[in-house]
């Protein structure tokens, strides 16, 4: 019998939410955020090898090939702080990486405990990405109107706010088109399967999609 660790995936598109609610979960749940994201962006700030091939399809709005995140991710998760469980955000974004995950956490003898897909209207996530700015010290994500920082540049940490270069009007076109032909089909995949919520994030304040999540988490 697996293991039942509090391992979560969450899915959905880019803005939607998943990496606000994923800081939330770990502090609520106290298990780490993996974010595949945030590891390609400290690769790159490292300049590791990984860093620099990643970098070319980052900056284009474009997956990174499978092969580079799977084995990234095969070590992340057997590190001694997911022993209770972790929660996966941004990964898997391909039916291969899905698979992949499912291989992986069975050689592991663990299973998935929940899978949460953000369900928010295109219409929203160009403004919600286009807006949205995170600290350089601590990661803390703002919107310039759904969830302003203390002050224009800095973080209530004091840390300096910067965008992400891929989340300019140009690039994240090309993220939307991505997700809708390569990571929208990982949600049919887990949706029949069970364990799989449907989070309702169109319209709402990061509170109240917050309620959502804890409810289905408790
Ligand atoms: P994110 O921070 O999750 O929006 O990811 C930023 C960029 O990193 C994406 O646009 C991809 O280029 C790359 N990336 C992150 N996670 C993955 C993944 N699981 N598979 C492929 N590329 C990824």
């Amino acid at each position: 019998m697996a293991e039942e660790r509090k391992i979560i995936v969450l899915l959905g598109p880019p803005g939607c939410g998943k990496g606000t609610q994923a800081r939330l979960i770990a502090k609520a749940l106290s298990i780490p955020q993996i974010s595949t994201g945030d590891m390609l962006r400290d690769e790159r700030s490292a300049g590791t090898e990984l860093g620099r091939r990643s970098s070319v399809f980052m900056d284009k709005g474009e997956l990174v090939p499978d092969e580079l995140i799977l084995d990234m991710v095969k070590f992340r998760i057997q590190k001694g702080d997911c022993a209770g469980g972790f929660i996966l955000d941004g990964f898997p974004r391909t039916l291969a990486q899905a698979t992949a995950l499912d291989e992986t956490l069975e050689s592991l003898d663990l299973r998935l405990w929940r899978v949460l897909y953000f369900d928010v209207p295109d219409a929203e996530i160009i403004e919600r990405i286009t807006g949205r700015f995170s600290c350089v010290l601590c990661g803390k994500i703002y919107h310039v109107t759904f969830n302003p920082p203390p002050t224009k540049d800095n973080c209530e940490c004091g840390g300096f706010l910067l965008q992400r270069p891929d989340d300019s009007v140009a690039v994240v076109t090309e993220r939307l088109r991505v997700y809708m032909e390569s990571t929208a089909p990982v949600i049919g995949y887990y949706e029949g399967r069970g364990r799989f919520t449907k989070i309702l994030g169109g319209g709402k304040a990061i509170e109240e999609v917050n309620r959502q999540v804890m409810d289905v988490l408790r």
